[in-house]
């Protein structure tokens, strides 16, 4: 049996205001002398995680559609965070393509929570086969409102799709945990993989925005449903991380996902 391996799929980023991302005194919240400096735009990188394990094969989060300017014109969003930094072979099709990986072949697709920009391509995989994942109290929140959308959700990307919930932090393959991190929004999970070289990777999602987010301190965002479990999530996951010396990779930092082994040439094991 072949051991686990990680590959990380780079797929572009969207432009955004990085306000967004992270509301920083003396970065994105000015001081008077900064007044009429004019606002930092950022590459919000957006990835998924394909994780080999000898019992199964999972997708973690889809990242944005192609028809991303028209799928989000309803909300606005296209407007904030346009998907214009990106190539063709860097869309989540052909990612997975270029590693040789349909989609019938993977057992589960794993979302950290059912935002836009993860939930993207989950449409993809209906009727492959594969197991759709979210947590439990993703699944109420996004398919309790009413309307087409609610904030960065967004029910064009998943409505109609049956999703298998988790609760609790969940072993959903052995060495791949998932673990609850609410805070972004109700259901949001970060997802921790143990490798035989490389040791524990703790994937955040949008748990923990960028390094600046992690901090210590940690730095919140302006898209944050419940505050103060957003900050016990990014505690939980510094002591899941301290405890097991893992890796941590952020949800939207183009920095380290640029100088991470991407795929197809690189992965981790
Ligand atoms: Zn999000």
């Amino acid at each position: 049996m072949a051991p686990t391996k990680v590959h990380v799929l780079d797929c572009g980023a969207m432009s955004c205001d990085l306000s967004w991302l992270l509301l920083k005194p003396g970065r994105t919240m000015r001081s008077r002398a900064d007044r009429d400096r004019p606002v930092e735009w950022y590459p919000c990188t957006t990835h998924a995680v394909l994780v080999e394990t000898p019992e199964g094969t999972l997708l973690w989060d889809t990242s944005c559609p192609r028809d991303w300017e028209t799928r989000w014109e309803p909300t606005g969003l296209q407007e904030f965070f346009p998907y214009d930094q990106v190539s063709d072979d860097q869309y989540l099709d052909a990612q997975l393509g270029r590693l040789g990986v349909s989609p019938e072949r993977l057992d589960y697709v794993v979302l950290s929570h059912l935002h836009f920009d993860h939930a993207g391509n989950v449409n993809m995989f209906a009727g492959t086969g594969a197991r759709l994942v979210c947590h439990a109290e993703e699944q109420k929140w996004a398919f309790g409102y009413e309307g087409a959308f609610n904030g960065a959700h967004l029910k064009a990307d998943y409505e109609g799709l049956d999703f298998e919930t988790v609760s609790g932090d969940t072993e959903i393959l052995p060495g791949v945990t998932l673990i609850e991190a609410p805070g972004h929004t109700p259901g949001t999970m970060a997802m921790k993989v143990d490798l035989p070289e490389t040791g524990s990777m703790i994937f955040t999602s949008d748990a923990v925005y960028m390094g600046d987010s992690y901090g210590p301190p940690a730095i919140p965002a302006a898209i944050v449903n419940d505050l103060s479990a957003w900050y016990g999530s990014v505690e939980k996951i510094r002591g899941l991380a301290e405890q097991s010396n893992a890796q941590v990779v952020f949800g939207h930092d183009a920095e380290q996902l640029r100088s991470m082994r991407r795929a197809p040439d690189g992965y981790y094991s």
